[in-house]
């Protein structure tokens, strides 16, 4: 025994510290039995043993049958109470708990060890026989689900007709000789279910539950969510057996769920919920609509004014917010579970700087909090205070934030609509935990039944999504698809607005307004400013984007793209003539024509960025997108000869067809673009330097401001290819500054997309003042797939399956497209230190990969403005955590 694994941990032996092996559940009951808070007795099987099950064809591994066996004796000793005993029974219940929360994902089971033999001793020692009762038909019907899989409707059709023939509405009204039949029939019907197979013996429950939730772990909702949440599955669930307390002990017994502060705001006041002889399950599931906690002070004064102490110390001893499970057997009050609460991004930042205020976490420490993802959800609209549209119902405000979408009245139905992109309102009747893959992807969540602190609310706030639970009076008819609310009715075409911050829901779609960043929100940004080694830039290319960045505090424009402004249809006309130009004489003067409306977009850029410096990417698509489709050409063509169409108009789009010919690409991606259309038409970015150059002299002029001008040399593989088109743009640059009889600093330099730029990075260094990573590209090239056909493709399968961790569009793939960067990085300084490195694909606003980059060494990341914020904050940590 003494060299074997050690896969059981009795309450007294762990402590937080244990969180990897005891779970977060199992690691923090230990951590307040350890600082005295009362917590029911219990022992811990690790998460080694699920992984060893899991990874067995869910053989368990040698010991751990025997040492739960130990465990129980333990813990049968320590109680004084036998499992299966008729004098002194020990109840208790078998939870999950992974490493990181994962609300109601996973399975638990209350009330094992009640059976016929026990019931009668459970009765007299409560003196309670409904109480008895209740206990042994929930554990029948949790058991039987959730170890047996028995679907749910066997038993609650049963419940239901019970409730009916009795003519009552609510489970509590049931009297014990009710529940005591109800019991039976449950027994029964459990057993035809199982062809007779239906176990009693206790023990043996206890071990087939344990096995439960090791396999509750592999179950689709579980999936889905580890997988939203980067969770690895390889961690696998430690499972808790824990001694039984009552909340459904009567009036003096009570259950509930209570946060030390506001998770939805984040504001230190009371937020919880409980509801009267009841079981915690009641609460968590959402199945009842539980009360305020503030009412509990009048119920049973002395366990609230405890719990509010230990509440307020839990907070102070895990120096976070805590999300509590509680309950009250007769008056005495047990904790049976805290962990550091889920809450909005709202919350995350007004927590983290209350903290510091407090002197409770240091300005790091705050830093570190706050998930960089979650700064998103504060920049998206809310509905406009100036909307005075009268609620058509209001429930909780369970998850904050605006929606508007159309009805969806199953989870399935909304993950494919939304997966679509149609902007969905799910509504159901409670939620549950299966239904998280639609939850994903709506827009918000509107139930009839649950309170703020069930777990769908809990994921929802999560995962910013809205939502207002226990909409009172509203009645859903899920096979209609329709839903009546106030008298009228609503099906899947119809829209509504949610307001999760107060929980009104709104007729059709009520006008939003953008966000208000508040004070936290900044205070955040400049902690995070002064943390970060990495400059944060922003991809845009207009006034308004340009605006937006600097103002959410972006450094300097990464990547300016020119192209988006040749598609505007008041310029495509000249850009077209520009392109189907016979000879260089027709191209200066369809360029000619051109100069100034770029000259006046690079003015409103500068204009915006008030001296920061400005990345301008010369022109870089293909030509032919600049022209109509081929296939839609030909049919024109084809149409205008048939129908006899006036000869110059044939002629004329002929000829646009010749061209559409001409310049059509089997791989355009990998054909004429970048600095090789500037090879074969210098006169393109000669323009396009002289507009640059205007635009600088006419602000610096305008204005009074300095303009910090980079010009960007795109698709560079070669490094003559940047010679000569730095020569081209130099000479333009310098015939204007001489014209105008004016200096101006500015730099050249190239992007780094292509596997051999990077490679030859050193080469290319010796003609460049920076170097910025395009990492789309860079992907796409240094993979081997082009984006639209990969995510179009296998792209989805494999990351479903794990054979890629993450899309490489998203995160960037560091193992491999990743040794590019670094390799260029190394190179191209090893020709030029001073070189100025920054990378400006879409990974420059995800966390993980601006860790990587500030690792890598680069100056700065570039990103869309909306991901500036996150982008700050993801540096800092990057910072913080590789110091
Ligand atoms: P989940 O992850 O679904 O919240 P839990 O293991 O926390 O699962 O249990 C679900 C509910 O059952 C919670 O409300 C919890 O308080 C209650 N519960 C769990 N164990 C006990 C126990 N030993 N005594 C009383 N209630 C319990
Ligand atoms: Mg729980
Ligand atoms: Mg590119």
């Amino acid at each position: 025994m003494t060299d074997q694994t050690k896969w059981v941990y009795d309450l007294n032996e762990g402590d937080a510290s244990l969180k990897p092996l005891l779970g977060g559940k199992g690691a923090n009951l230990a951590e307040m039995h350890r600082i005295g808070v009362p917590v029911p007795d219990a022992f811990t099987v690790t998460t080694q043993a699920c992984v060893a099950s899991m990874n067995n064809d869910g053989e368990w591994p040698e010991g751990l049958a025997e040492q739960i066996d130990a465990g129980l004796a333990r813990l049968e000793e320590r109680t004084g109470k036998n499992l299966g005993s008729a004098e002194n029974p020990l109840l208790v219940s078998i939870r999950s708990g992974a490493v990181f929360s994962m609300p109601g994902m996973m399975d638990t089971i209350l009330n094992l060890g009640i059976s016929d033999d026990t019931v009668e001793a459970v009765a007299q020692l409560a003196d309670n026989e409904r109480f008895a009762w209740d206990c042994y038909r929930r554990f029948v019907q949790m058991y039987g689900e959730v170890v047996e899989g028995i679907a749910p409707n066997v038993f609650e059709d049963a419940l239901t007709e019970m409730k009916e023939s009795k003519g009552v509405a609510l489970d509590t009204d049931l009297t014990a000789a009710d529940l005591k039949e109800l019991t039976q029939q449950f027994k029964s019907l459990a057993n035809e279910a199982l062809g007779g197979h239906w176990t009693t013996d206790p023990k043996e429950q206890l071990l087939r539950a344990v096995n439960a939730v090791f396999k509750s772990w592999l179950n689709p909702r579980a999936e889905v969510y580890r997988k939203s949440q980067g969770i690895s599955r390889d961690l696998g669930t430690a499972v808790n057996v824990q001694e039984m307390v009552f909340g459904n002990r009567g009036e003096t017994s009570a259950t509930g769920v209570c946060f030390s502060r506001n998770p939805s705001t984040g504001a230190k006041e009371l937020y919880g919920e409980f509801l009267t002889n009841a079981q915690g399950e009641d609460v968590v599931a959402g199945i009842r609509t539980p009360r305020p906690l503030e009412e509990m002070e009048a119920v049973l004064p002395e366990a609230f004014t405890e719990l509010l102490e230990t509440m307020e110390r839990l907070e102070k001893h895990n120096k976070d917010m805590q999300d509590m499970e509680f309950t009250i057997e007769d008056r005495k009050l047990f904790m049976l579970q805290t962990r550091n609460g889920k809450r909005t991004a709202a919350a995350a930042v007004k927590t983290a700087v209350d903290m510091v205020d407090e002197g409770l976490i240091t300005t790091e420490e705050a830093l570190l909090r706050i998930n960089p993802s979650d700064l998103d959800a504060l920049l998206h609209p809310g509905i406009d205070p100036d909307f005075d549209g009268v609620a058509i119902v209001k429930g909780l405000p369970a998850s904050p934030g605006a929606a508007v979408g159309a009805l969806s009245f199953d989870a399935e139905d909304a993950a494919e609509r939304g997966g679509r992109g149609e902007k969905i309102i799910l509504v159901r009747y409670e939620t549950t935990p299966d239904d998280i893959a639609g939850v994903m992807v709506s827009q918000g969540v509107l139930t009839a039944h649950g309170g703020m602190t069930s777990h769908a609310a809990v994921v929802a706030r999560g995962m910013g999504i809205t939502c207002v639970a226990g909409a009172p009076g509203i009645k859903i008819d899920v096979k209609a698809e329709t839903v009546t609310i106030n008298g009228k009715v609503y099906g899947t075409s119809d829209v509504l607005t949610l307001n999760g911050s107060t929980g009104e829901v709104f007729d059709g779609a009520a006008p939003l307004v953008p966000p208000a960043i508040n004070e936290d929100f900044e205070k955040v940004g400049e902690w995070a400013d002064a943390a970060r080694r990495l400059g944060v830039r922003a991809n845009a290319e207009n006034f308004e984007d340009a605006s937006k960045a600097r103002e959410l505090g972006a450094e300097g424009i990464g990547l300016a793209r020119t192209e988006h402004m040749f598609m505007a249809p008041d310029r495509l006309p000249a850009v077209r003539k520009m392109i189907l130009a016979d000879n260089e004489e027709e191209r200066a003067a369809a360029l000619a024509e051109i100069l100034p409306m770029q000259q006046k977009d690079f003015e409103a850029i500068f204009t915006a960025m008030k001296g920061l410096p400005v990345t301008v990417r010369l022109l870089d698509p293909p030509l032919h997108e600049f022209l109509p489709n081929l296939v839609e050409q030909s049919l024109l063509v084809q149409k205008l000869e048939l129908t006899g169409a006036d000869e110059a108009d044939v002629e004329r789009e002929r000829a646009l067809l010749g061209q559409v010919k001409k310049l059509h690409e089997q791989n355009p991606m990998l054909g004429t673009r970048g600095c090789r259309l500037a090879m074969l038409y210098p006169s393109i970015p000669e323009m396009q330097a002289r507009a640059i150059i205007r635009a600088a002299l006419a602000v610096l002029e305008r204005e009074g401001e300095t303009v910090g001008v980079e010009i960007m040399i795109p698709l560079v593989v070669i490094a003559k290819e940047l010679q000569v088109q730095r020569a081209i743009v130099e000479k333009a640059v310098e015939e204007e500054l001489a014209a105008a009889g004016k200096t101006l600093d500015y730099t050249v330099g190239t992007m780094i997309e292509i596997p051999r730029a990077a490679l030859t990075a050193d080469q290319i260094a010796e003609h460049a003042d920076f170097f910025s990573f395009g990492t789309n590209d860079l992907t796409q090239t240094g993979i081997g797939i082009s984006r639209d056909d990969a995510e179009a493709g296998f792209l989805g399968y494999y990351v479903d399956t794990e054979v890629m961790a993450r899309n490489p569009f998203e995160g960037l793939d560091q193992d491999g497209v990743g040794q590019l960067v670094q390799i260029g990085v190394e190179k191209g300084r090893s020709t030029k230190t001073s070189l100025k490195t920054g990378i400006c694909g879409e990974h420059g606003g995800d966390p993980a990969s601006v860790e990587f980059f500030h690792n890598a060494g680069l100056d700065y990341v570039s990103c869309s403005p909306f991901r500036v914020p996150i982008a700050r904050l993801a540096a800092a940590r990057a910072a913080l955590l590789n110091k």
